[in-house]
């Protein structure tokens, strides 16, 4: 029997998963995971808590499996187990000391996928990959980029404290790391955590009575980075907490970074003593990002990817999605997955289908209904006048419902209006064949090439 370190095996087994994972999925669950045992056909890995197992068992565990049995063959058992927590502070501890040369990795361009974490710090690990070289910036965020830079290279002096709010997705928690790394580059070791972190850990210590090295930890930071603050709306004895370390680091000139998803005047249910504390700093915030931004932002990101991203998917994904740079990220990420599945070289046609089984229609505004009747007419080689008529043939009354359907998908048009346009058709009959098509997409690849050709050729029109 040939013996496999379980290592090795689970190296491969990544590898066979990083292209059948949508790299999302991939980043989430599977990036921290490493080989534990291979003993008697069990195959067991090991991640980094018992959530990452919970869900990894609950939502990959055939893919994985099947990976698996690839690599060593058939029969194998496979066991998620959370890490013992020696090794995973020996890790932090190596983790550690790569955090303090992020400008070392961010030279070569391959900044490490793997999370540092600040020296000293037992929160939230800094993602060495937003840092200030991947951060585009446009008229939506150059506030804030110049006032995160500001900061970060001369900590404590004029924006302190530094309040940085914007809606979800918009690049609060990639500044917040982008500081924190270029601070450790600096010397200074910033304690970064999300409010959610700092909550749990400042009732753990009052659980266990150990408040006072909660406090010193905290008071010795060298700045603090407190990502998310709305969670401690509510939350009355870590606001009290919050207030006093505030007021230490503050007083001895430590910089303090905060973000929110509201404005600071929006955060009405935090003590008013802390509102004013906040107000009292500089208050920058990041807007929807344009067109072009959106286009720069994939074009960086696009260059992370190994393949070949052409110009007008780039274009065309930019205008789809318009109001969270996450979801245009997570586009992205979607088209190339489908990409490397089907074996296929990016196209718009591609990305068009990722939109749109994602909902994202990818056209800003609705096209008429006269576009979709004729682009349906021209599909089923059928006069307009056929369509909406009454002949009642197969194919005549097939094309008819699918002009329903994309009438009122893509034209917005209510059953009564798209009955009218199509000879005075009654509005239950449209709504009838509008769910039939919905529901027949789901079991007839024909027809949903039918009705994705048409919808890719409106959207071209
Ligand atoms: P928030 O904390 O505001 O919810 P994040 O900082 O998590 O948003 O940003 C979401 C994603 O969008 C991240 O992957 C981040 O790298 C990316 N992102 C946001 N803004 C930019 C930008 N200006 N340039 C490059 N990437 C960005
Ligand atoms: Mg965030």
């Amino acid at each position: 029997m040939v013996v496999q370190d379980a290592t090795t095996v689970w190296q491969a087994v990544l590898g066979e998963l990083q292209l059948c994972v949508p790299k999302p999925s991939y980043d989430t669950w599977l990036q921290g995971t490493s080989g534990g045992s291979f003993v008697d056909g069990r195959f067991t890995v090991s991640t980094p808590n018992a959530f990452v197992s919970e869900m990894l068992e609950r939502r990959m565990y055939s893919v994985v499996s099947q990976a698996v049995e690839k690599v060593v063959g058939e029969g194998v058992e496979v066991a998620f187990e959370a890490g013992p927590t020696g090794l995973q502070a020996d890790h932090d501890a190596r983790e550690a000391t790569n955090g303090a040369h992020p400008s070392a990795s961010q030279a070569n361009g391959t900044a490490p996928a793997r999370p540092v974490r600040a020296p000293g710090g037992r929160q939230s690990p800094i993602n060495a990959r937003y840092t200030f070289g991947r951060f585009v910036v446009g008229k939506s965020n150059e506030l804030a980029h110049a006032a995160a830079l500001a900061v970060a290279e001369k900590p404590g002096r004029r924006y302190n404290p530094l309040f940085i709010y914007s809606g979800v997705g918009l690049g609060k928690t990639h500044l917040m790391h982008a500081i924190a790394s270029r601070l450790v580059a600096g010397g200074i070791h910033p304690i970064y955590a999300t409010t959610e972190d700092f909550t749990n850990e400042y009732i753990q210590s009052i659980r266990n009575g150990t408040t006072e090295a909660f406090r010193d930890r905290y008071r010795s930071a060298g700045a603090l980075l407190l990502d998310d603050i709305q969670f401690i709306i509510g939350k009355e004895q870590t606001q009290e907490g919050f207030f006093h370390t505030f007021n230490a680091l503050h007083l001895a000139g430590r910089q303090i970074v905060i973000t929110s998803d509201r404005p600071a005047s929006a955060l009405t249910l935090l003590e008013d003593r802390i509102r004013s504390r906040l107000a009292g700093g500089v208050v920058v915030d990041i807007q929807l990002p344009d067109y072009e931004t959106r286009l720069a932002i994939l074009r960086t990101k696009s260059e992370e990817a190994t393949l070949e991203f052409p110009e007008d998917v780039l274009q065309f994904l930019a205008q789809g999605v318009q109001s969270n740079i996450r979801e245009l990220e997570g586009c992205l990420n979607r088209v190339a997955a489908y990409a490397e599945l089907s074996g296929q070289a990016v196209s718009p046609e591609m990305a068009r289908q990722v939109m749109s089984d994602n909902h994202i229609s990818g056209r800003p505004k609705a096209v008429s209904g006269e576009s979709v009747l004729s682009a349906v007419a021209d599909y089923f080689s059928l006069s307009q006048e056929a369509i909406t008529g009454r002949r009642r043939d197969k194919q005549t009354a097939m094309a008819r419902h699918v002009a329903m359907y994309l009438l009122r998908e893509e034209a917005n048009m209510t059953a009564t209006a798209i009955g009218r346009l199509l000879g005075g058709k009654d509005h239950s009959t449209v709504l009838h064949a509008c769910s039939r098509i919905s529901s027949e997409m789901d079991t007839e690849p024909r027809l949903r090439q039918d009705v994705f050709n048409i919808r890719a050729s409106l959207s071209t029109a």
